[in-house]
């Protein structure tokens, strides 16, 4: 461990001073000071080298510093890092605009830029309830979203989390009210959802989903058909279709968006982690055409009342741009296919194993679930000892991978996961 020997004086000292996210700070190991990134490798202040096993929260998809995206961004730094996007407008965000509206399916052709996965989806939320506003149907105001989901850590966002994440209990009063159902898996479950909508159907704006994984709830996969219904639901009682694809998009589940994989066009699809990279903040909320036409008035007030400080920023964008020349130019989902292949294989041992629930993996998504994990803290050191960033929460462990990795930075990987679950995951 890092002990106060190895510990830098700009820990120690800044430590007094950061607040740390999702943390009980009191009883936490202090987080590991990392003086340098390459590849899949985290360089710690001490010497020691990890290879990352989840990317930073799966944003840095093509490893850390990669040549292109550094390139990308110190021109645009050189040259314009940021002009406000009121009024003004710069070649990155609107080049970035047409490449995101080329890629995605259907007319899902209208961008709208933030800086963070949150705001983006409360944007989503925003528009779906204008949307009906607009249309002169006043009653639509509530979002129809999943338990397991994850959407982020705002207001308005943790009211349409699964009640548990998004400590629903504990904000009781604050959080406006939604409605959070299973989703449709099987024939019961659809049904009930059916029954749902006839019923409410004249309150929901718009039904919320993280197609194929929801992610931090749980890393929790569903298959197409699930989408496919959901579809299907919101063209016959009219609510929009919102896909949250900030985990999903750019490749993570084999296909550059999860709605390609399920055939299904959402009516606004969401975007951040990976857009970028992993090296600078953006996210966007896409809409087909008849959301934007909704907005499109001789009336002021039916305009989109929303504009981030720093929409568009033209550092993010240059690299988000770079990152997508990547997708063109390098084999990425050919690479998350074979990670595909070393994840499974490499998880496998674990099935079986004493205290395993699950074992499954989904693209470059690999995950081993427990009965329980009491102590997470243990388990983090453990995994830290030997060689890897994994973090592991709740009952899970998971790697999601940069697509650049090696079979052998996968493997090492997976080996880490099952000797401490071979071990007794404490
Ligand atoms: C991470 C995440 C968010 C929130 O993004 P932030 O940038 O952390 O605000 C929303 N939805 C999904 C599916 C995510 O994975």
């Amino acid at each position: 461990m890092t002990g106060p020997l190895s510990a830098p004086g700009w820990l120690t000292d800044g430590m007094r001073h950061v607040w740390l996210p999702y943390c009980q700070m009191k009883h936490a190991d202090p987080p590991l000071p990392v003086v340098a990134t390459a590849g899949t490798r985290l360089h710690l202040a001490d010497g020691r080298e990890l290879i990352d096993g989840i990317a930073s929260w799966w944003t840095a998809c093509h490893g850390y510093n990669h040549p292109h995206l550094r390139a990308a961004l110190e021109r645009q730094a050189a040259t314009l890092p940021h002009v406000m996007f009121g009024g003004l407008a710069h070649e990155q965000a609107l080049v970035l605009a047409q490449r995101l509206a080329a890629l995605l399916p259907g007319d899902l052709e209208r961008v709208f830029f933030a800086e963070s996965g949150s705001v983006a989806v409360e944007v989503a939320m925003k528009m779906a309830t204008q949307y009906w506003l607009n249309r002169g149907e006043r009653g639509r105001t509530r979002i129809l979203s999943f338990t397991g989901g994850y959407h982020g850590d705002t207001i308005a966002t943790m009211a349409v989390c699964d009640p548990e994440e998004g400590m629903h209990s504990l904000f009781t009063g604050l959080l406006p009210e939604h409605h959070v159902r299973p989703l449709p898996r099987d024939p019961d479950s659809l049904a009930a959802l059916e029954a749902f909508l006839e019923r409410h159907a004249g309150e929901i704006a718009a039904i919320l989903v993280e197609p194929l994984v929801q992610g931090a709830g749980g890393m929790l996969f569903h298959d197409g058909a699930v989408l496919r219904r959901l579809r299907d639901l919101a063209d016959r009682y009219g609510p929009l279709l919102i896909f949250d694809e900030i985990f999903t998009g750019f490749g993570r589940t084999g296909t550059m968006f999860a709605c390609e994989a399920a055939g299904v066009v959402p009516d606004i699809v969401t975007l951040s982690k990976a857009l970028t990279g992993g090296t600078l903040p953006l996210s966007a909320a896409v809409a087909r055409t008849r959301v934007f036409d909704a907005f499109w008035s001789d009336d002021p007030m039916a305009a989109l009342m929303h504009g981030p400080t720093y929409m568009g920023n033209a550092l993010a964008c240059a690299v988000a741009n770079a990152s997508l020349d990547l997708f063109e130019r390098e084999p990425r989902l050919a690479q998350v296919a074979a990670i595909h292949g070393w994840l499974s294989a490499g998880l496998e041992p674990c099935r079986g194993l004493p205290g395993v629930k699950d074992v499954r993996t989904l693209g470059a998504i690999g995950v081993v679930q427990m009965e329980r994990i009491g102590d997470l803290r243990a388990l983090k050191r453990r995994l830290v000892a030997k060689g890897v960033w994994v973090r592991p929460f709740r009952d899970i462990l998971y790697l999601t991978p940069a697509f650049t990795a090696t079979q052998e930075d996968v493997m090492r990987l997976c080996g880490a996961i099952t000797d401490v679950v071979r071990q007794g995951v404490p």
